[in-house]
């Protein structure tokens, strides 16, 4: 098989990396924290010096950063990954970022015959240590039915969705249902309780009816229990609520649930609650009524 490069080895890259490294891919990664490449190293994969070195010689580059300013960093820049592969080489962006940039990704590529896919996921961590993310492709579908076989080693759902940049969108509309159930969920919480019923009772009731949601089915316990060990960060949640109004904005509609969403989920960060789970949008709900969590 291939070589594969890949950069961005965190909470969702090293798990992803590991899992290629033992489907028997020669898999080069880099990341800025040592500990990190160490991981990879102990999966079985190669710890590169820098990126120019994890992709020389690549099929296939993966990218899984944290935001647009680290894709453009190690992408776009000089050294960067269009710089140090040959052409024909397919680079799949799997980080949540705006569809933006995606765009003026692949549009840099094809000008060195490069060829590029945005590739967002879903599934959280645990999505990734079990192989079983979704994922939400942009691009052609020539590239995609090459990259196929490589999400199918860590993903379950994998979607080719539109040009490139629809894979960002897709995931920008995920964000934004997902943020907006968590404060509703947070919302029939704080009645439940302010009204003396026992809410993990009410949430079951909920969880089986047509209300029922992943989020209940879940995460109904650990809310109920003040529970907000990460998961995925308000932070994150943060970023990934104004990359889904700025894509609003760039297509002229008006989506107002998403604008409340993302304020509470800033009031969230604002409130110190960033590096807690996005569940944590209960303590904001709560404090919007004068009352406060029992628990982190
Ligand atoms: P993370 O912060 O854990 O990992 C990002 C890694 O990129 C870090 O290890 C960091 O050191 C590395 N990095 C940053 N800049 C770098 C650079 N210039 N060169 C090399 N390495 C660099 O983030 P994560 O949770 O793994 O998320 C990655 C992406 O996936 C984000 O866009 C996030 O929104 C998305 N995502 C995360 C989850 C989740 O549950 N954590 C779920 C779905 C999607």
């Amino acid at each position: 098989m291939g070589k594969l490069g890949f950069i961005g080895l965190g909470v969702m890259g090293t798990p992803m990396a590991a899992h290629l490294a033992a489907a028997g891919h020669d898999v080069s990664g880099f990341d800025l924290n040592a500990d990190a490449r160490a991981k990879l190293e102990a999966a079985g994969g190669r710890a590169a010096a820098d990126v120019a070195d994890a992709v020389a010689g690549a099929e296939v580059v993966i990218t899984m950063l944290p935001d647009h300013p680290q894709v453009e960093q190690v992408v776009l820049a000089p050294g960067g990954v269009l710089d140090a592969v040959a052409p024909g080489t397919l680079l799949a962006d799997m980080s949540t970022i705006r569809p933006e940039t995606s765009i003026a990704v692949a549009e840099a590529g094809a000008a060195k015959g490069i060829r590029v896919l945005d590739a967002p996921v879903s599934g959280g961590q645990a999505g990734a240590e079990e192989a079983a993310l979704s994922i939400m492709v942009g691009g052609e579908a020539a590239d995609f039915a090459v990259a196929r076989p490589l999400f199918e080693v860590f993903g379950k759902t994998i979607v080719h969705v539109g040009p490139h940049g629809a894979g960002q969108v897709v995931k920008a509309a995920n964000q934004l249902v997902v943020g907006g159930v968590y404060g509703l969920v947070a919302e029939a919480i704080v009645l439940l309780e302010a009204s003396g019923v026992d809410a993990g009772t009410g949430l079951d009731v909920l969880a089986g009816g047509l209300a029922g949601s992943r989020i209940l089915e879940l995460k109904r316990k650990s809310m109920v229990a003040r529970e907000f060990k990460p998961g995925f960060r308000i932070d994150l949640h943060h970023k990934d609520m104004g990359i889904a109004l700025a894509a609003a904005r760039q297509a002229d509609v008006a989506l107002p649930l998403t604008g409340l969403v993302a304020q509470l989920v800033a009031a969230g960060r604002s409130m110190g609650y960033g590096s807690l789970d996005h569940s944590a949008l209960l303590k904001v709900v709560e404090e919007l009524s004068g009352r406060s969590s029992q628990e982190v």
